[in-house]
C-alpha cells in the first residue's frame, strides 16, 4: 500500500517486540499495532491466549464534527485527509480516509480518536529521556 506523499517518511519501522512495532491484521489487513489484541480497524479479536491483560488504552485526543449540506446549493465533494506530524513539525504519515459526496440536506459525521496504551514488557530504550 502506498498511500503517502513524497517525503513522507514511513511509519512502523520499529523492530518486533520493541514500542511501535506493527504487523498487518489477519482479517482485513489494516497496519495495526503489535501488540494489539483487537483490530482498531474491524474489530476483530485476534488473540485469545490469557496473556497478561494489555494495558487499558486511553483516549487524550478525541474530535469529532458534523458537516451539513445547505438545502439549496448544489452538491459538495468531500475528501477526509489525516496526518500525523512528529515534534519536529515532519508529517510521518498521510492517508486520505474517506471520499464522498453530500447531497442537499444530507450531513456527515466525522470522528478521530488517538488511543495510546503503555507498551507493556517493552524497556525504555537508552537515551530515550536524553536531550
Ligand atoms: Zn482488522
Amino acid at each position: 500500500m502506498s498511500t503517502l506523499g513524497p517525503g513522507v517518511a514511513r511509519t512502523g519501522t520499529a523492530r518486533p517486540g520493541s514500542p511501535g512495532a506493527t504487523r498487518p491484521c489477519p482479517h482485513c489487513k489494516t497496519t495495526i499495532l503489535e501488540s494489539a489484541s483487537v483490530c482498531p480497524a474491524c474489530k476483530h479479536h485476534l488473540r485469545f491466549d490469557s496473556a497478561p491483560a494489555q494495558a487499558r488504552a486511553s483516549v487524550p485526543l478525541q474530535v469529532e464534527g458534523t458537516i451539513r449540506h445547505p438545502p439549496n446549493e448544489a452538491a459538495w465533494e468531500y475528501s477526509m485527509v489525516l496526518s500525523i506530524r512528529n515534534e519536529r513539525g515532519e508529517e510521518i504519515d498521510r492517508k486520505v480516509i474517506g471520499v464522498g459526496a453530500l447531497q442537499a440536506g444530507q450531513s456527515r459525521t466525522f470522528s478521530l480518536a488517538v488511543e495510546v496504551t503503555e507498551a507493556r514488557g517493552a524497556k525504555l530504550a537508552k537515551g530515550l529521556l536524553k536531550r
